[in-house]
């Protein structure tokens, strides 16, 4: 069995689960708050802290897992990214306390108190730059440590910036972005496990790679088909089909039916562009899968 580390609760939970099941590996827990599931084949789901999956991870407690590159890099462990998941997009942050009247990093003097989840990473930065500060190690909730008095600055992420803006807190540096990623302990040596770990992620990349695309049908005139060529470029250039029972037997009929991959943010320009054309029984549906 091979185990993966996903998140028990939080922001990832929800995209964690529907990104595994469109790869076809279900979650068939016993109870909503079963520690272990199975996910089909030879994967099983550990379900544990966003937080703690870092560790579980390069400890070998799990094969692989899937958290915030942000908790990745606040774990400082040995860890490879297998794919980026690209939800649970967010930046990690410095933002002050508003009534300081600081817009930069520059603009602070003195030692600030620095209220954070993220020692590790805050530490670094600050210390890259040459600036002294006193570390306020926190939880959670880090935007109330400056109403409660202990903190002048906070670390911490945000994907709008509303719930900052509403603490009375102004950004003034970001230190990384994150998004979800499935990470393996590095320097793993060549295994089955490693080439069952290399299936899960081609099957999670497909599924991420199909969910931006469309495969568009349409029937058109065969007389057409060099300027179809440039409205549906798609993989290699489209698919060209005959079409049955157009005329006699043998002969080439007026139309012929076309396929193609087309990026989703294209499609409503596509379907434009091949009705002017002359298109017919255009047909646009989802993809689950694409290996290129
Ligand atoms: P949580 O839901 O607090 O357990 O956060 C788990 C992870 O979700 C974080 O470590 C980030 O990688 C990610 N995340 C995505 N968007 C946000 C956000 N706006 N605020 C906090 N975490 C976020």
């Amino acid at each position: 069995m091979l185990r993966i580390a996903l998140p028990n609760k939080g922001r990832l939970v929800e995209e964690t689960r529907e990104l595994f099941t469109d790869a076809g590996l279900d979650v068939r827990a016993s109870s909503d708050r079963a520690l272990i599931a199975s996910l089909g084949g030879e994967f099983e789901a550990l379900f544990v802290g966003a937080q703690d999956i870092p560790e579980f991870v390069a400890d070998g407690a799990a094969d692989a897992g899937v958290t915030g590159w942000d908790l990745i890099c606040e774990s400082g462990r040995a860890l490879e990214t297998l794919t980026d998941l690209g939800f649970g997009r967010c930046r990690l942050v410095v933002a002050a306390r508003e009534d300081l009247g600081v817009g930069t990093l520059e603009q602070i003097t003195g030692t600030p108190r620095v209220a954070t989840v993220f020692p590790r990473l805050t530490e670094m930065f600050f210390t890259e730059r040459g600036m002294k500060i006193e570390l306020v190690p926190v939880s959670g909730a880090v935007e109330i440590a400056p109403h409660l008095g202990i903190a002048d600055v906070v670390v911490d992420l945000t994907s709008t910036g509303s719930t900052l803006r509403v603490n009375g807190l102004r950004e003034i540096a970001t230190i990384m972005e994150s998004t979800a990623r499935l990470i393996v302990a590095a320097g793993r040596p060549e295994s089955p496990r490693t080439r069952a770990l290399d299936e899960l992620q081609v099957a999670l990349s497909s599924v991420l790679r199909a969910r931006g695309k469309r495969y568009v049908m349409a029937n058109v005139p065969r007389a057409r088909l060099e300027d179809v060529r440039r409205v549906l470029p798609g993989l290699n250039g489209p698919t060209v089909v005959d079409i049955l029972d157009q005329g006699a037997p043998g002969a080439r009929g007026t139309m012929v039916a076309v396929h193609a991959v087309v990026s989703s943010e294209a499609i409503f320009r596509t379907i434009a562009d091949l009705k002017a054309l002359g298109a017919q029984g255009i047909l646009v549906t989802r993809i689950e899968r694409l290996m290129p």
